[in-house]
C-alpha cells in the first residue's frame, strides 16, 4: 500500500500556527505586487472563493477582509524538514514531492503500525504532535489513488482505499482529478457522456488513444485503477556551488577567506534546501591571466554548516601559492550524500555538537534575512575591517554574486 500526505493549506496554516491572532481568520499567502498570486489561503479565505494561483488582486476582491502576507520561504522549509523528519522515521521509502507533500512506500510497516487505517491516523498525530498542523493522509494501492484519496477528504482528513474498492471510488472520482485532465479535455470527453473517471474504463483503450493520443493510454490505465509507478527516494544532486568574479583581481588573503565565508553560507543554504551534506570540498580559483585552478579534499564525515564548509575551504586556500593575484574564487560541494541518512560521527563528539550549533545558526539567519532583507544580519567577519569602532549599527555585510 501507498500513503499520500498532504498538509493542509500549508503556508497559510504556518502562519496561522506562528500567529494565534490569525487563528479562525481568513489568511492569504502570496505575492504581493501588482502581478502576485495567491501561493496558499486559509480554509477560512477558501470559503470566499479564494485559491491558490489566484491573482492577489482578484482574492482581495473576494476576501477584502482576509490578512495578505507575503511568503517566508525559509520558515517553510523548517518546518517541512521537521515533517520530512517524522516521514523518515515513519517509512524507510518516502518521496518527497513538493514542501508540503510526499508518498510513503507502507510495505513491511503492518507489523509496526497495524493495518493502514492505524497507520494513517498513526501518521497524523505524529506529524500534529511534531509541527502542530494537520494533514491530510490517503492509503491505497497506488500512488495515484493515494493521491487522489488524500485530496478526497480535505482538511483533517483520511481516506483509505482498500484492494477491491478502486472501482468504487474510481466510479465517483471527477475526471480532472487525473493528471494532465484540463478543462478543454473535460470538455471533449463530456461529449461522450463521461463526467467521471471510472466511466473511462468503459472505453476501449484503442478509442481513448485514437481520441486523445499518448494521454488516452495513461487515462485507460488510471481508469482500471492501474499506476504502476513506485515511490522512489531521491537522489540528491552531484554537487552544488557559489563562485564570484572580484571587482579588483587581489592577493589578499584575508579577503579571499571572506569571500569564502560567504560562497559556504550560500551553500550551506542550497545543501539545507536539497537536504543533503557534503564530503567534498572544492576551492575554484582563476587566476589574473585566466588560468583555472582547483584543489578538493573529501573527508569522512560530511558536512552541511556553513562553519564546516568555512573551514574546510579555507584550509585548501591555506595550502594555495597566490603566485598570481586571483580574478574569480568560488567553493563547491560535491560527494553529496542525503542529510538524513546517519552520517559518520566526527572524530570528536564536542565537534559535532558545534557543527550542528552553526546549522540552527545558518536557519537562523536564513529566516532573519528573509523577514529583514539580506543585509539584516551577516556575519561580522564578512563586513571590512575597520581602524575605528564604528559609530553605529553598520548596513550590510558583502555578498558575492552567484555563479
Ligand atoms: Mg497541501
Amino acid at each position: 500500500m501507498i500513503l499520500h500526505v498532504d498538509m493542509d493549506a500549508f503556508y497559510a496554516a504556518v502562519e496561522q500556527r506562528d500567529r494565534p491572532e490569525l487563528r479562525g481568520r481568513p489568511v492569504v499567502v502570496g505575492g504581493m505586487g501588482g502581478r502576485g498570486v495567491v501561493a496558499a489561503a486559509s480554509y477560512e479565505a477558501r470559503a470566499f472563493g479564494v485559491r491558490s494561483a489566484l491573482p492577489t488582486a482578484e482574492a482581495r476582491r473576494l476576501c477584502p477582509q482576509a490578512v495578505f502576507l507575503a511568503p517566508r520561504p525559509e520558515r517553510y522549509r523548517e518546518v517541512s524538514r521537521r515533517i520530512r523528519e517524522v516521514l523518515a522515521s515513519f517509512s524507510p521509502i518516502v518521496e518527497p514531492v513538493s514542501i508540503d507533500e510526499a508518498f510513503l512506500d507502507l510495505a513491511g510497516t503492518e507489523r509496526l503500525y497495524g493495518p493502514p487505517p492505524a497507520a494513517g491516523r498513526l501518521l497524523k498525530e505524529r506529524i500534529f504532535a511534531a509541527v502542530g498542523l494537520t494533514a491530510s493522509v490517503g492509503i491505497a494501492p497506488n500512488r495515484f489513488l493515494a493521491k487522489a484519496a488524500s485530496d478526497f477528504a480535505k482538511p483533517d482528513g483520511l481516506t483509505v482505499i482498500a484492494p477491491g474498492e478502486e472501482a468504487a471510488f474510481l466510479a465517483v472520482l471527477p475526471l480532472e482529478k487525473a493528471p494532465g485532465v484540463g478543462p478543454r479535455m473535460r470538455e471533449r470527453l463530456a461529449r461522450f457522456g463521461v463526467r467521471f473517471l471510472g466511466e473511462l474504463a468503459r472505453i476501449p483503450e484503442g478509442e481513448l488513444v485514437a481520441l486523445l493520443g499518448a494521454a488516452g493510454q495513461r487515462l485507460a490505465a488510471l481508469a482500471r485503477g492501474i499506476d504502476p509507478t513506485p515511490v522512489t527516494p531521491p537522489s540528491p544532486p552531484r554537487s552544488l556551488g557559489s563562485e564570484c568574479t572580484l571587482d579588483r583581481d587581489t592577493r589578499d588573503r584575508d579577503l579571499l577567506a571572506r569571500l569564502l565565508l560567504a560562497h559556504a553560507e550560500a551553500v550551506a543554504a542550497e545543501l539545507r534546501a536539497a537536504d543533503a551534506a557534503a564530503r567534498t570540498v572544492v576551492l575554484k580559483i582563476r587566476l589574473a591571466d585566466f588560468s583555472l585552478k582547483t584543489r578538493r579534499r573529501t573527508w569522512a564525515a560530511a558536512a552541511s554548516s556553513s562553519r564546516e564548509l568555512y573551514r574546510r575551504a579555507l584550509a585548501l586556500l591555506e595550502g594555495f601559492p597566490l603566485g598570481q593575484p586571483v580574478r574569480l574564487i568560488g567553493l563547491a560541494a560535491a560527494g553529496l550524500v542525503a542529510a538524513g541518512l546517519p552520517r559518520q560521527p566526527p572524530l570528536f563528539g564536542e565537534q559535532g555538537r558545534r557543527s550542528a550549533e552553526w546549522e540552527r545558526v545558518d536557519r537562523a539567519m536564513a529566516s532573519i534575512q528573509e523577514r529583514f532583507g539580506d543585509g539584516a544580519v551577516g556575519r561580522a567577519s564578512l563586513r571590512e575591517p575597520r581602524k575605528t569602532p564604528a559609530p553605529g549599527p553598520r548596513g550590510g555585510g558583502r555578498r558575492p554574486g552567484r555563479g
